[in-house]
């Protein structure tokens, strides 16, 4: 039976793509080895890391004052990994707390160097995107996490600053376009909108590196990894692979502009029918809704059985919402087609029908 996977991440991948990657696990380019077992040395590798940063640059409409760099750790070691590459110890940045992984990312950068909180969503359980701040007049950058996978807001307008802005796109990287110019350093861990787990983009402004006096270790100074090409210790390689194929479905789709249109279309069928449906809520406010992580409550909790039961049966799943915020959460990715989203409305409207 098919499936619609609606799973925060790690999340679903186009078929297409499942497809290619499985062949290329037997036999790699016919080459008779798979691409488990090739060097990441080897000519075939090295080609499919030119194609991943070509692919990166193309999406994102980066140019060469840009390093595109695919690295280990996942988003969460980019927390202190940015800090330690932008910032002295008596330096400070400016972050805005919009969920749990901006606190994170809030909570590793402090014990480097200084930063302040100058908003924070919190006081509302994060269902929104602080507007009123401003920044101290030494802030080196400002840190914003675009979407919140957990608590499902976004920023739909990233923040106009006079420094450059450092972004954690982890779940909506690929999602729209955005305005590269204004960015310092953006990050994503691959498994959301990407690709699978295991490699993390980052892409960083050349011109801010190699500023800092603190001491960087080898395996934390980007510059490291720009010189070697990502390739200063053993790459990731199948999970860049994939990666590669996942970022060239987007461009052979229409590339970003593309993945906007489905994705608000999507994004906008299910609202309509959390808004329209008796039985279901959303959690976050109507303006900062995000359009990858659709997260609603149901009014009745005595439903709550019968509503997973229902989704389940239909094909759907990953639609348990994170223990901080209760209820549900669809999430729904590039690579989610229409189709799944009909499904899961048809079942929400069922449960209307038959219990509302
Ligand atoms: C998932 C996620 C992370 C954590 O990513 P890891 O790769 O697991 O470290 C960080 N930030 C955001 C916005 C996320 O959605």
């Amino acid at each position: 039976m098919k499936k619609y996977n609606f799973y925060a991440g790690p999340a679903i991948l186009p078929r297409e793509v499942i497809e290619e990657a499985a062949r290329a696990v037997n036999d790699f380019n016919g080459k008779g080895l798979s691409i488990l077992e090739i060097s990441h040395r080897s000519e075939d590798f090295i080609q499919v890391m030119e194609r991943a940063e070509a692919a990166v640059r193309k999406l994102l409409e980066a140019g060469e004052e840009y390093a595109v760099l695919f690295l280990s750790g996942g988003a969460s070691t980019q927390f202190f990994t940015l800090a330690m590459n932008l910032l002295d110890k008596e330096e400070r940045a400016a972050y805005i707390d919009t969920g749990s992984w901006s606190s994170k990312a809030i909570k590793e950068a402090a014990g480097l160097a200084q930063v302040k909180v100058v908003a924070s969503s919190k006081d509302k359980n994060y269902n929104y995107i602080p507007k009123d701040w401003s920044l101290p007049p030494d802030a080196k950058y400002l840190h914003i996490t675009s979407n919140n996978t957990i608590f499902g807001t976004r920023y739909k307008e990233f923040p106009e600053v006079k420094i450059p802005l450092v972004a954690d796109m982890s779940s909506d990287i690929f999602s729209r376009p955005v305005p590269m110019s204004r960015f310092g350093l953006i990050y994503a861990g691959a498994q959301k909108n990407m690709g699978p787990a295991g490699t993390t983009l980052v892409v960083v402004r050349k011109k801010y590196l190699g500023k800092v006096s603190r001491h960087l270790p080898t395996m934390v100074n980007y510059q490291t990894h720009i010189e070697k090409g990502s390739m200063f210790n053993t790459p990731p390689v199948f999970p860049i692979y994939v990666s590669m194929l996942t970022m060239e479905w987007m461009l052979s789709q229409g590339g970003i502009a593309a993945m906007e249109k489905r994705n608000m279309k999507k994004a906008a069928k299910l609202y309509d029918e959390i808004d329209r449906n008796s039985l279901f809520i959303g959690t976050a406010e109507k303006e900062d809704r995000s359009i990858m992580n659709v997260c609603f409550l149901l009014n009745e909790q005595k439903l709550e059985e019968t509503f997973m039961a229902k989704a389940t049966e239909a094909g759907c799943v990953g639609i348990k919402g994170h223990r901080s915020v209760g209820g549900y959460r669809a999430s729904i990715y590039n690579a989610m087609e229409m189709e799944g989203v009909d499904v899961l409305v048809e079942v929400m409207q069922d449960l209307e029908k038959n219990h509302g």
